[in-house]
């Protein structure tokens, strides 16, 4: 059997984690009030690849050790798999509704990409290339969660990693010695680094002359001595009931700086090292970007389906969707959360391709997709709101409203609806306002403008990727139609 929730708990429980959080240590993060939830979310999505129902939808059996995993191991070779691959993705984020953006399948996306663009690492160096090669066979028969950390923290960015006045203030090699490297410093973010069994390091931005030290990849288990996990404020532990704050109290995938305190990282974990154009390649020059963005935009098409979901609720709970104008933004909803559709199916075949025998996603779809994710998502939450009025604020404080009898009179009597009871409709407005308007949402906004990087980092993406040599032979066809004779010719001279 593939692995299920409990195996996956039992695992983080069995193995101790440094997580700082409101001052403390937390001894078991996997059953404090600031995450317990969200480690249950990660378990019910194992538990549903285990489900006879699933097996084959959600995993597949390796090639090479007959274990079965979670397909987003799987290295496709044809669109029919690369299709059956998304099948399950997809049917993960329905479960979440597309809002654990670091779900396991989002890093295990990564390192199938990675391995499958193996030749780089073997040009590179044999040695990082088998140790690639060992990790993911290793990670993929666990069917492990691993979360990444691929930023450094921000500080003064007119300055490169090695002129910061703190040398490890970004992640660095220490030292190193015949059994590995020794790294030391932060890394900036590391969404659901508090529930996951490991984590790849590296750096996806570009690095400068001096950088060396900086241009790392590896993978290290939470527990790692000497990995400290820094938790943001958890919005799951401010969450006042599961009907109050359906999603924040259930989905709070958490964010945490990374601080590397002298971690000791085995040569059998390090991909990279001190090379600062193979920390770029092996993103850019294998299909590891492709697959792991890929990945993210079938979640974000998820999320959108449920966003477009609430907007039409909005409007037949207060009555409104047979004004023109409300039906009009809409359209405007559905045909925005279609195109992402458009995109993911796109991908799959306008500009995919077969690179060493591996089914790969179209790049430049995908990193289109992103392009007008950003600016789209900000947009329609503006858009929900919008439709939703005072309705998401004139709600009762808190479930407990309803267990005093007088006062549940009145939210009877003001709650009112034309589609729904009183009941339903505080139930659908506490929902609708954890998605668009409480901490969890507004943090979700951030998440969706910059999970990837920052506008112009995705555009420059976009624009390398673009097919620009059929675009600018389109328009030289049309110049190359008339010239200077021809226009002589017509103008009878
Ligand atoms: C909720 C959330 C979760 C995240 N999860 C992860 C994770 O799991 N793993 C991970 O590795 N990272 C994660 N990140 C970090 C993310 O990858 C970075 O936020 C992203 O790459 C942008 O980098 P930055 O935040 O340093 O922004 P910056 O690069 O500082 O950009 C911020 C703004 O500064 C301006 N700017 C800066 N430089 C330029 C320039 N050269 N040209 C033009 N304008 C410029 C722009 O206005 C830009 O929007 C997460 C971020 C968020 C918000």
């Amino acid at each position: 059997m593939p692995r299920n929730g409990e195996a996956y708990l039992n695992d983080i429980k069995a193995e101790a984690r440094d997580v700082r959080l409101l001052g403390k240590r937390i001894p078991e993060p996997a059953s404090h009030p600031a995450f317990r939830n969200t480690f249950e979310a990660y378990a019910g999505l194992y538990d549903f690849q285990c489900a006879p129902e699933n097996l084959e939808l959600m995993t597949y059996e390796t090639p090479d050790t007959g274990k079965r995993v979670n397909r987003a191991w799987s290295m496709p070779r044809s669109y029919e798999e690369l299709v059956e691959r998304r099948r399950a993705i997809e049917a993960w984020c329905e479960l979440h509704h597309g809002y654990l953006g670091r779900s396991p399948d989002h890093v295990a996306s990564s390192m199938a990409g990675l391995a499958m663009g193996s030749a780089l690492f073997r040009d590179y160096d044999p040695a990082r290339a088998g140790a690639l090669e060992d990790y993911y066979r290793y990670a993929r028969d666990r069917d492990l969660f691993i979360a990444y950390t691929i930023i450094n923290p921000q500080a003064d960015k007119s300055k490169q990693a090695h002129e910061q006045q703190d040398q490890f203030l970004a992640l660095r090699l220490l030292d190193q010695d015949s059994d590995g490297i020794v790294v030391k410093g932060a890394k900036m973010l590391g969404t659901s680094c508090v529930m996951a069994d490991e984590v790849w390091v590296s750096c996806i931005q570009p690095l400068a002359p001096g950088d060396e030290p900086y241009a790392l990849s590896f993978c290290t288990p939470m527990s790692a001595e000497g990995l400290r996990i820094l938790s943001r404020k958890s919005y799951e532990q401010s969450a006042h009931s599961r009907f109050d704050n359906p999603l924040s109290s259930r989905f709070d995938e958490n964010d945490a700086v990374l601080y590397f305190d002298e971690v000791k990282v085995p040569w059998e974990r390090v991909f990279v090292l001190g090379d600062r154009a193979m920390c770029q390649k092996q993103f850019f020059e294998t299909p590891c970007y492709a697959f792991e963005e890929y990945q993210a935009v079938v979640r974000f098409m998820v999320k959108l389906r449920f966003l477009a979901g609430i907007a039409r609720r909005i409007t037949e709970v207060n009555g409104t969707i047979k004004i023109p104008a409300v039906a009009e933004t809409l359209g405007q909803i559905s045909s925005e959360a279609a195109s992402m559709e458009a995109f993911v199916n796109g991908a799959e075949v306008l500009g995919a391709h077969t690179a060493d025998g591996y089914f790969v996603p179209d790049l430049n779809m995908i990193c289109s997709a992103q392009v007008i994710a950003q600016q789209l998502y900000p947009r329609l939450i503006t858009q929900l709101r919008n439709l939703a009025g005072g309705g998401v604020i004139m709600l009762p404080s808190g479930i407990e409203d309803f267990l005093n009898d007088e006062q549940a009179e009145w939210i009877f009597k003001t709650q009112k609806s034309p589609a729904v009871a009183p009941f339903d409709r505080v139930k659908f407005f506490k929902m609708a306002w954890d998605a668009i308007g409480s901490e969890f949402a507004s943090r979700h906004t951030q998440y969706e403008m910059f999970y990837a990087g920052p506008t112009f980092v995705l555009r420059g993406h976009a624009f390398h990727t673009y097919d620009w040599a059929r675009s600018t032979a389109s328009v030289d066809r049309l110049l190359d139609s008339y010239d200077l004779e021809s226009e002589k010719r017509r103008a009878g001279r």
